[in-house]
C-alpha cells in the first residue's frame, strides 16, 4: 500500500512552493489508492511555533488535502527516537565523538585551505587496533554515525533518475546532541520507517541528506523508500521562491478569490503534466497523478497563468455554488443581507462569470447589483453620456416605465426607442449601462438592467 507524507517544518509562512510539496505526495496516495500522512517537524525550538502550524493546517484545509494520519509532532516522539537511537548504539553503529567546537573549526579552515571539502576526518571513529585519544574530561560527546567507508549509495529517483553518492565523500553524522537529543536527520529515518512511508516525495534541498538517510535506512536493517527529489519553485525574476523575495502566503490566494481547485490545477502544472491538459478538475487530477511524468526542471511561477486557470475554473463552476462563494464577500463589502434563496444572486453571477479572473472581481460585480447608488466611472461617463444622447436617455426611461420587467420585454422597449431616436443600439446601451451600473462596458444591457430591478433602474437613469 502506497503511503506518502508532507514534513513541514512549522517556521512561518508556507508559499506555493511549500504546498506543492504536499500537493504532490497527497494526490500520489490519492491516486494510488493509498495513505497521506502529516508530520509536524517541530524540533527547531526556536522557530517553531503554533501560529505556523495553524498556518500549515489552514492551508491545507482550504486546498482540501485532507492527510489521512496526522498530524504527528516530532517533538512528542523523543522518546522513539531515543529508543531507536539505543539499537543502533547496541549494534554498534554509533560511537561518541569528543571533539569541541574549536578542534572542528581548526579542521575545517586547515581543510578548506587545502581545498578540501570540509568534513569530519573520523578522529574519534573506533576501528580494530586503532587506539582512540584520550577522552577529555567535563566534555559531554556527540554521537556520530558510522557510515560505511566503502562502496556507494544508489538509488532510482523518480524526478533525477539514477543518483550515485561515494560513501567516501559522506562523513559521520552527528545523530545525537551532547544533552541525548536526536538530530534531523535521523528523527525523519525513524518516522519514516515507523509510519511505513513508501514513498518520499519531498523538495530537492533535501536531496544531500538522502544517501546519509538510506545508510541509516540500511543500519537499522530497513529498505529505503522510493524517493522523488523535485526541482525548486522560481518566482517570476526566476529567484527561489520565498518571503523574502515576495512570495505570498497561500492563504492569501484564497482571500483574494482564487479557488481551491485552481490551485490545485495551477500547482499541479508547475512540475507535472498530463499530455496538453491544461485545465483539469480535482478529480481529475488525483486520477491521473504519477511520479512517471514529473518536470525535472525548475518550474516558474506565472501569475498571470495563475489568473488564467482561475478564470477557466470560475467559468466553468456551477451557478449556484459561486453564489455561496460570493455571499461572505458581500458581507465583506457591507452587504450582509443578501439572500441567496431567490436565485438572483445566482442570475448575477452566472451573467458575470465569464469576465471574472478572481471571485473578488464577481464579487465586485456583484455589489454594484446591491448598492444604493451607482458608482460612476467619470471617464466613461463623459465618454458616453453626452448632451446630444439624454433626450433618448429619458425616452427610454420613460417607455421602461411602462415595460414589464423581463429580459425579452426590456430588450423590445431599447428597439423601439432606438427606432423612434434614429440610434444605433451602443449609442444609447452606453451611456445607459454608465447610468445603471457605473461602466460602459458589461454583459448585455437587457439582461443587466432586469437583474438590477425597475426601481433602480428608473430612479438610477434620471439621477445625473
Ligand atoms: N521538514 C522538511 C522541510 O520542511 C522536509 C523534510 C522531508 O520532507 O524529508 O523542508
Amino acid at each position: 500500500r502506497v503511503r506518502t507524507r508532507f514534513a513541514p517544518s512549522p517556521t512561518g509562512f508556507i508559499h506555493l512552493g511549500n504546498i506543492r510539496s504536499a500537493l504532490y505526495p497527497w494526490a500520489f496516495a490519492r491516486a494510488k489508492g493509498g495513505d497521506f500522512i502529516l508530520r509536524i517537524e517541530d524540533t527547531d525550538l526556536e522557530r517553531s511555533t503554533q501560529a505556523a502550524v495553524d498556518v500549515i493546517l489552514e492551508s491545507m484545509e482550504w486546498l482540501g488535502m485532507t492527510p489521512d494520519e496526522g498530524p504527528f509532532y516530532q517533538m512528542q516522539r523523543m522518546d522513539r527516537y531515543k529508543e531507536v537511537l539505543r539499537q543502533l548504539q547496541d549494534a554498534g553503529c554509533v560511537y561518541p565523538c569528543y571533539m569541541s567546537v574549536e578542534e572542528l573549526d581548526a579542521l575545517r579552515e586547515r581543510q578548506m585551505a587545502a581545498k578540501q571539502k570540509p568534513r569530519y576526518d573520523g578522529t574519534w571513529r573506533p576501528e580494530p587496533g586503532k587506539t582512540l585519544p584520550p577522552v577529555p574530561e567535563g566534555i559531554q560527546p556527540v554521537l556520530r554515525f558510522k557510515n560505511p567507508q566503502q562502496g556507494s549509495v544508489v538509488w532510482d529517483d523518480k524526478v533525477k533518475g539514477r543518483v550515485e553518492v561515494s560513501n567516501a565523500e559522506l562523513d559521520d553524522l552527528v545523530i545525537a546532541r551532547p544533552d541525548g537529543t536526536p538530530t534531523y536527520n535521523f528523527c525523519v529515518v525513524v518516522d519514516d520507517i515507523d509510519m511505513a512511508i513508501t514513498h518520499v516525495i519531498r523538495g530537492d534541498d533535501h536531496v544531500n541528506n538522502t544517501p546519509r538517510q538510506i545508510n541509516i535506512f540500511k543500519a537499522l536493517g530497513k529498505e529505503p523508500p522510493v524517493f522523488a527529489h523535485l526541482p525548486t519553485v522560481l518566482n517570476e525574476q526566476g529567484e527561489k521562491l520565498s518571503k523574502r523575495h515576495g512570495a505570498k502566503a497561500v492563504t492569501q490566494y484564497r482571500d483574494e478569490g482564487f479557488l481551491a481547485d485552481a490551485m490545485i490545477n495551477y500547482l499541479a502544472r508547475l512540475g507535472w503534466s498530463h499530455g496538453d491538459d491544461e485545465i483539469f478538475t480535482r478529480e481529475q487530477f488525483l486520477q491521473w497523478f504519477d511520479l512517471d511524468h514529473l518536470g525535472r526542471s525548475a518550474a516558474q511561477f506565472d501569475e498571470a497563468k495563475l489568473r488564467w486557470v482561475n478564470a477557466q475554473h470560475i467559468k466553468r463552476a456551477d451557478d449556484a455554488w459561486l453564489a455561496g462563494q460570493i455571499v461572505p464577500r458581500l458581507a465583506a463589502r457591507g452587504f450582509a443581507e443578501v439572500p441567496l434563496d431567490e436565485g438572483r444572486l445566482t442570475a448575477i453571477v452566472a451573467l458575470f462569470k465569464d469576465r471574472c479572473e478572481t471571485l473578488e472581481a464577481l464579487a465586485d460585480w456583484a455589489a454594484v447589483f446591491y448598492a444604493a447608488a451607482p458608482s460612476i466611472n467619470e471617464d466613461d461617463y463623459r465618454q458616453h453620456v453626452t448632451e446630444a444622447v439624454r433626450p433618448a436617455v429619458a425616452a427610454l426611461r420613460e417607455a421602461l416605465a411602462d415595460t414589464e420587467w423581463s429580459r425579452e420585454q426590456i430588450s423590445a422597449t431599447f428597439k423601439t426607442v432606438l427606432k423612434a431616436q434614429g440610434l444605433k443600439m451602443p449609442q444609447l446601451a452606453m451611456p445607459v449601462r454608465v447610468l445603471t451600473v457605473g461602466v460602459a462596458h458589461t454583459p448585455s444591457v437587457d439582461a443587466v438592467l432586469e437583474l438590477l430591478g425597475k426601481e433602480k433602474v428608473l430612479e438610477f437613469l434620471s439621477m445625473r
